[in-house]
């Protein structure tokens, strides 16, 4: 058995605490032999942040869609290069990503993606908890077979449990899938325990195009109908849903929203309307909210600390209401709100949770006056304040502790990857 015993950190309410971490979970009381104490005097401890849409290893392609019309950019310069990705690409996108994650706080993803086995391989080695995608499932845009691919994914879930690497599955769009693949996605979802994860609602052309493809169901219509949304559902984007529609979700518990304003403000999917993702409608009929930062091409950036503050500022100028979507709530979004709807026992300093913190000096610049943390946290804060991160009460990250070699030859992995699929 492990047992550490922390001494003397901060809370994010400015209260001072102790706290065991017993074999990866965090215990209040522990009666017994520790095997280390560690001083956190002057130390906020907060829990890591959850990323509850990410494509992380796309981090690849940063800056390749930049001040360009989707047309121009992905149509032009993403997807091609995608296409000549190797599953090597990948693992590179991955492990760098990793370190971006990691280095700002973040604690779990949940991400869609290609490749498993090489993200698992990947995220095992550097400790990051993860859900990861069991394949995509893109047939109008993808045809072919893709469901013995997943069920053999399925059949080894269980090797990574241990490790926090968990299958999702995730169908891409309501768009971009026949009815009865959904059928079948809420099927296997039934039968294996597993957790969909979805793109719904990011554009204004999806809905006729739902519409249109599925005797005029609109896209919620049709996700109920084949029976995904009674499952653990999250849905990511949701900028173009009505008021019937989150009131209608709000009805169904085991779905979730990711909330992705970067990418949506970066991508213009409010279209000339410059409609948005509603953080008010969805809180009014209590949809649970969790926040992402979608891939890097539409972010260029994995610090879920930056999603926090432009979350809220979004909801202030949306409803006009400074009090809309306050600091503590962002907080939530971003770490109680993402364990729910990824049924992990995290984000809280409870008996038997997993011990996902991290650590920020109260003396870093970005973190004064030091009577505020959680004002600051929000709006004033960045991932590079982070000087420790713990997964499962494991150290994976030190800012003090420079492995200058390291970086070097993943970045170098990294670099020759994104070069090359640039110049193609
Ligand atoms: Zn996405």
């Amino acid at each position: 058995m492990s047992v550490l015993k922390y001494k003397n950190a901060t809370s994010i309410d400015g209260n001072s605490f102790d706290f065991f971490v017993v074999d990866g979970k965090f215990s209040n009381e522990f009666e017994g032999q520790v095997n280390q104490q560690v001083d956190l005097s002057n130390k906020l401890v907060i829990p890591g942040l959850i990323n509850s849409h990410t494509h992380a290893a796309m981090t690849l392609f940063k800056g390749f869609a930049d001040d360009l019309t989707f047309k121009e950019g992905w149509e032009g310069k993403v997807w091609p290069a995608e296409s000549k990705m190797s599953p090597e690409d990948v693992e590179a996108g991955m492990r760098f990503a990793t370190q971006e994650i990691l280095s700002t706080g973040t604690t779990t993803i949940n991400d869609m993606y290609f490749h498993m086995e090489r993200l698992a391989g990947v995220c095992k080695q550097s400790g990051l908890a993860a859900h990861l995608s069991l394949g995509p499932i893109i047939p109008k845009i993808f045809p072919g077979e893709y469901k013995t691919k997943i069920q053999n994914r399925i059949n080894l879930l269980e090797q990574y449990s241990q490790d926090r690497i968990y299958g999702v599955l995730t169908p891409h769009a309501p768009y971009s899938l026949h009815r009865d693949d959904l059928e079948w996605v809420a099927e296997v979802s039934i039968k294996h325990d597993l957790l969909v994860h979805m793109h719904v609602a990011e554009n204004m052309w999806e809905e006729d195009q739902c519409k249109a493809d599925h005797d005029g169901l609109r896209p919620i219509e049709l996700l109920d109908k084949t029976g995904v949304l009674d499952r653990p559902f999250i849905m990511a984007h949701c900028v173009w849903l009505s008021e019937a529609d989150y009131e209608f979700l709000g009805d169904k518990p085991n779905v979730s929203i990711v909330h992705c304003p970067s990418s949506n403000m970066k991508l213009c999917s409010g279209g000339d309307q410059k409609q948005s993702f509603s953080y008010e409608l969805a809180k009014k009929y209590g949809v649970n909210i969790c926040l992402g930062t979608d891939g890097s091409v539409s972010n260029n950036s994995l610090d879920m600390f930056e999603e926090m503050k432009i979350a809220a500022l979004l909801a202030k100028h949306q409803t006009g209401d400074p009090k809309c979507l306050p600091a503590q709530e962002a907080f939530d979004l971003a770490t109680i709100n993402g364990a729910k709807a990824l049924r992990q026992q995290s984000s809280k300093f409870e008996d038997g949770y997993e011990a996902d913190f991290m650590v920020i000096d109260l003396d870093h610049l970005l973190i004064q006056p030091k009577h505020l943390p959680l004002s600051h946290l929000v709006y004033g804060g960045s991932g590079h304040m982070v000087e420790a991160t713990y997964v499962s009460g494991r150290k994976l990250f030190d800012r003090n502790i420079k492995n200058q070699e390291k970086y070097l030859s993943i970045s170098k992995e990294f670099n020759q990857a994104s070069r090359r699929l640039w110049d193609l």
